[in-house]
């Protein structure tokens, strides 16, 4: 059985050394191992989408000499199939309507210790005390915003970098949101959608989505969904100070380089070197690919030190 993987790009922020470094491990994980690759762009993220963005995540993949065999997919194409999620999880009573804003919940509730940066708990001020199936015809998509029903214990799942995980979904971030008040599925059921019906088997990303995976893995539970496949959440690139990778710390993004004139080779030189792949040199990606073995890649984060932009 061929194994297939996506390379998913948001376009709402330009490329940079983080996500190129994330990308071409994931493209040489599926080069050694013969997975095929589909390009997505997620592009759901309303007004955060950056006007041509998407073609410039394209054009700076292919400049490093990162491939696929499918795509490039757009999320905006057609919503239907995510919407007709939306209908089954709220027939089944797994979901319900809720608009309340951010500023609501804030008061309502406190920063959960172990969710990612910016996300709060909700403390279920909507949810209904028990599961209540909403009809689908009766559901007015565009008018509200809805969320998952979160069965509460732990969630373990087992991560091929990390190891085993085990994060309690209910605790950490309770009902998460699955579509916005804008009439947009959330990035957390597109995803879903989008990895079963896509047939995709292999994930390769950032561990800051790695709390993603047990929301992701217990929607696809509740939408019956043909869904299991291996995770690995890899180290991100910080800056010295130990923070996200940021316009703080100078103008890391691929196409500022390109426009500097620095070959995609030099990057990848940097970015292997990053990957365990000795001291730095040019590199095409094939020589990459061919030197990168998953073993070698730290469990810590990487720290871009203003010698590597010197290097570039
Ligand atoms: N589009 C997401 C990002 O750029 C990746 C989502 C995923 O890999 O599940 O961070």
């Amino acid at each position: 059985m061929t194994h297939r993987t996506r390379l998913a790009p948001s376009p709402t922020g330009a490329l940079h050394l983080g996500n190129a470094r994330t990308f071409l491990v994931n493209w040489a994980l599926a080069r050694h191992q013969g997975w095929q690759i589909v390009m997505r762009i997620e592009d759901l993220d309303g007004p955060r989408v950056k006007h041509d963005a998407a073609q410039q995540a394209i054009d700076l993949l292919r400049w490093l000499g990162i491939d696929w065999d499918e795509g490039p997919v757009y999320q905006m194409t057609d919503l239907e199939p995510y919407r007709m999620a939306l209908r089954k999880l709220a027939e089944r009573g797994l979901a319900y309507p809720c608009n309340c804003t951010r500023r609501e919940i804030e008061a309502a509730s406190r920063s959960a210790p172990h969710a990612d940066e910016h996300e709060l708990r909700y403390p279920g001020t909507c949810r209904p005390a028990e599961p209540r199936s909403i009809a689908a015809a009766s559901i007015e998509l565009e008018e509200c915003g809805w969320r998952f029903r979160v069965p509460d214990g732990p969630h373990p799942f087992v991560d091929q970098f990390l190891g085993e995980q085990q994060i309690n979904v209910q605790q950490t971030v309770g009902d998460f949101q699955i579509w916005t008040k804008g009439g947009l599925p959330s990035y957390q059921l597109a995803v879903v959608v989008d990895d079963a019906r896509q047939g995709i088997d292999r994930i390769v990303r950032g561990n800051d989505l790695v709390t993603s995976t047990p929301r992701q893995q217990l929607l696809a539970n509740a939408l019956d969904a043909d869904y299991a496949p291996q995770f690995w959440h890899l180290p991100l690139v910080r800056g010295t100070d130990g923070k996200r990778l940021a316009k703080r710390h100078g103008d890391t993004r691929l196409v500022h380089y390109r426009e500097q004139g620095v070959g995609a080779q030099r990057i990848i030189g940097l970015l292997a070197e990053w990957c365990g792949l000795g001291p730095r040199r040019t590199l095409t990606a094939e020589e990459f690919a061919a030197g990168f073995e998953i073993e070698n890649l730290s469990q810590q984060d990487v720290l871009f030190h203003p010698t590597d932009e010197r290097w570039l």
